[in-house]
């Protein structure tokens, strides 16, 4: 950039966009005056914030005549440097908090919708074994997400005594009491932990993420006749505690 006068350069020349000006004004007052109606009613708090809002209402008002959008600009920015008493600091200060408070809201939803995709995925398995536990399926179905990214991995109860351990499945389970009246290693949920290491090449136990990596299960109910989703299971509780991995 070349060089350029001072004003050019200030805050507000840089904050107030240079296009779209008339749709920006109407935005930015309408998210200031409700910023102003969180604050008390005082004038030293109000006072500099519905100063800035009185004068884009008035350019909006100008806009609609017959000022263009490059002079309300201007003005509006001419009117900001010599006027501004700390309203605008303010103002911009809300906007970025908003702005961040709005961003971690659509992260959270989007990382519960993600987590969702395990039940989704596990009730959708157990539709290939409408007639339950059997030859072909344990009595419990269990599905791991992870939650960036969305990828599943399922496994049955049963299917990992059978299936290529992983050296670090075996590490996991070290340890883990047997509670239940199953063994530890005969949940659906280990045969998915150890389908999710062999494919996600994890070859120590620190590379896990945790936090990220939820599990659902469904299990067969016999005496109904269906399958249901399956709460804890104090087996498995122990292992996925140790390695930071919740249920869904
Ligand atoms: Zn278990």
């Amino acid at each position: 950039m070349s060089e350029q006068p001072l004003t050019s350069t200030s805050v507000y020349r840089r904050q107030v966009p240079e296009t779209d000006f008339k749709k920006w004004a109407t935005a930015a007052r309408l998210e200031l005056q409700t910023y102003i109606r969180q604050l008390p009613d005082v004038p030293s708090k109000r006072g500099p914030l519905e100063d800035i809002s009185k004068k884009l209402s008035l350019l909006e008002y100008a806009m609609v005549g017959s000022k263009s959008e490059s002079t309300a600009r201007e003005e509006f920015v001419s009117w900001l440097e010599e006027y501004d008493t700390g309203g605008w600091a303010r103002f911009a200060d809300e906007r970025a908090r908003l702005e961040t408070a709005r961003k971690q809201e659509k992260e959270e939803k989007d990382r519960r919708s993600t987590i969702a995709g395990a039940p989704a995925e596990a009730i959708k398995l157990t539709k290939k074994y409408g007639a339950g536990a059997g030859v072909k399926v344990g009595t419990v179905i269990a599905v791991l997400v992870h939650a960036k990214t969305g990828k599943l991995w399922s496994g049955t109860s049963g299917e990992y005594t059978t299936s290529e351990k992983h050296p670090l499945m075996k590490t996991i389970l070290t340890g883990v009491v047997q509670v239940e009246d199953w063994p530890v290693a005969a949940c659906g949920e280990v045969a998915a932990m150890n389908a999710y290491l062999h494919d996600s090449g994890t070859t120590d136990l620190s590379q896990l993420p945790s936090g990220t990596l939820f599990f659902h299960a469904q299990t067969w109910n016999a005496k109904d006749g269906k399958w249901q989703a399956r709460a804890a299971c104090k087996n498995c509780d122990q292992w996925l505690k140790k390695i930071g991995a919740g249920r869904v």
